[in-house]
Protein backbone atom coordinates (compact mmCIF):
# COMPACT_ATOMS: atom_id res chain seq x y z
CA UNK A 1 0.00 0.00 0.00
CA UNK A 2 1.41 3.10 -1.02
CA UNK A 3 1.36 6.63 0.47
CA UNK A 4 -2.94 6.99 0.76
CA UNK A 5 -2.92 10.67 1.57
CA UNK A 6 -1.95 13.36 -0.76
CA UNK A 7 1.06 15.46 0.82
CA UNK A 8 -1.12 18.56 2.26
CA UNK A 9 1.43 21.59 2.54
CA UNK A 10 0.35 23.84 5.79
CA UNK A 11 0.41 26.90 3.30
CA UNK A 12 -1.41 26.14 0.24
CA UNK A 13 1.19 27.59 -2.75
CA UNK A 14 0.22 25.66 -5.59
CA UNK A 15 -3.04 28.29 -5.60
CA UNK A 16 -0.93 30.85 -4.59
CA UNK A 17 1.04 30.75 -7.57
CA UNK A 18 -1.78 30.80 -9.73
CA UNK A 19 -2.68 34.29 -8.33
CA UNK A 20 1.28 34.85 -9.27
CA UNK A 21 1.57 35.26 -4.96
CA UNK A 22 3.17 33.96 -2.55
CA UNK A 23 2.56 33.40 0.82
CA UNK A 24 5.51 34.09 3.43
CA UNK A 25 5.62 31.46 6.04
CA UNK A 26 7.01 34.13 8.92
CA UNK A 27 4.22 36.86 8.52
CA UNK A 28 1.19 35.08 6.39
CA UNK A 29 1.52 38.00 3.82
CA UNK A 30 0.95 37.81 0.42
CA UNK A 31 3.87 39.16 -1.81
CA UNK A 32 4.67 38.33 -5.89
CA UNK A 33 6.91 35.82 -6.71
CA UNK A 34 9.60 38.47 -7.83
CA UNK A 35 9.94 40.13 -4.55
CA UNK A 36 9.25 36.63 -2.33
CA UNK A 37 12.90 35.87 -1.55
CA UNK A 38 13.95 39.09 -1.06
CA UNK A 39 11.02 39.93 1.31
CA UNK A 40 11.46 36.26 2.46
CA UNK A 41 15.19 36.55 3.78
CA UNK A 42 14.55 39.93 5.46
CA UNK A 43 11.27 38.88 7.17
CA UNK A 44 12.93 35.78 8.05
CA UNK A 45 16.20 38.50 9.83
CA UNK A 46 13.39 40.09 11.61
CA UNK A 47 11.91 37.22 13.43
CA UNK A 48 15.34 35.82 14.06
CA UNK A 49 15.92 39.35 15.50
CA UNK A 50 12.67 39.59 17.23
CA UNK A 51 13.54 35.89 18.85
CA UNK A 52 16.83 37.24 19.62
CA UNK A 53 15.38 40.54 21.51
CA UNK A 54 12.94 38.15 23.45
CA UNK A 55 15.10 35.69 24.65
CA UNK A 56 17.26 38.74 25.76
CA UNK A 57 14.40 40.14 27.59
CA UNK A 58 14.14 36.68 29.44
CA UNK A 59 17.40 36.56 30.49
CA UNK A 60 17.59 40.06 31.61
CA UNK A 61 14.39 39.22 33.98
CA UNK A 62 15.99 36.29 35.02
CA UNK A 63 18.86 38.34 35.92
CA UNK A 64 17.13 40.93 37.60
CA UNK A 65 15.06 38.30 39.88
CA UNK A 66 18.16 36.72 40.80
CA UNK A 67 20.01 39.73 41.80
CA UNK A 68 17.17 40.52 44.03
CA UNK A 69 16.63 37.00 45.69
CA UNK A 70 20.37 36.52 46.11
CA UNK A 71 20.62 40.16 47.84
CA UNK A 72 22.55 39.93 51.15
CA UNK A 73 20.43 39.63 53.93
CA UNK A 74 22.10 42.23 55.90
ZN1 LIG B 1 7.10 37.87 5.67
Amino acid sequence: MGPSRTHRSKYNFSEETLTGQLLCPHCSKKFKTQGFKKHEASCKKQKDIKAEQAEFALQYARDQRRGESSAPHS
